[in-house]
């Protein structure tokens, strides 16, 4: 099976230091497969309205831009297909 979301926000763990304000309040990105952070610059700072530091992985080019896609057009396709199963229903 495709994995579609092989990155994650670490959540649970909020004690990283914001590399932008130095509070520690950042959430790093974790790689599922290796279950390891990514370099410690992608990541979202919960202090949204004093710092705001927010880099996602597909931003800095740590997620290459097709697996992006790739995972658009996968959501693409589940809407799509969800419509289908409406549209379906609706003609009976
Ligand atoms: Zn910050």
């Amino acid at each position: 099976m495709k994995t579609s979301y092989w990155l994650k926000l670490d959540k649970k763990n909020r004690t990283h230091v914001c590399p932008a304000c130095g509070r520690k309040r950042y959430i790093r990105y974790i790689d599922i497969d290796t279950n390891e952070y990514i370099p410690i610059n992608y990541g979202r700072c919960e202090r949204k309205s004093h710092c705001g530091y927010d880099w996602p992985p597909w931003r800095g080019g740590y997620v290459k831009k097709k697996m992006y896609w790739e995972m658009w057009r996968e959501a693409k396709k589940v809407r799509e297909s969800r419509n289908d199963d409406s549209s379906l229903s609706s003609q009976d």
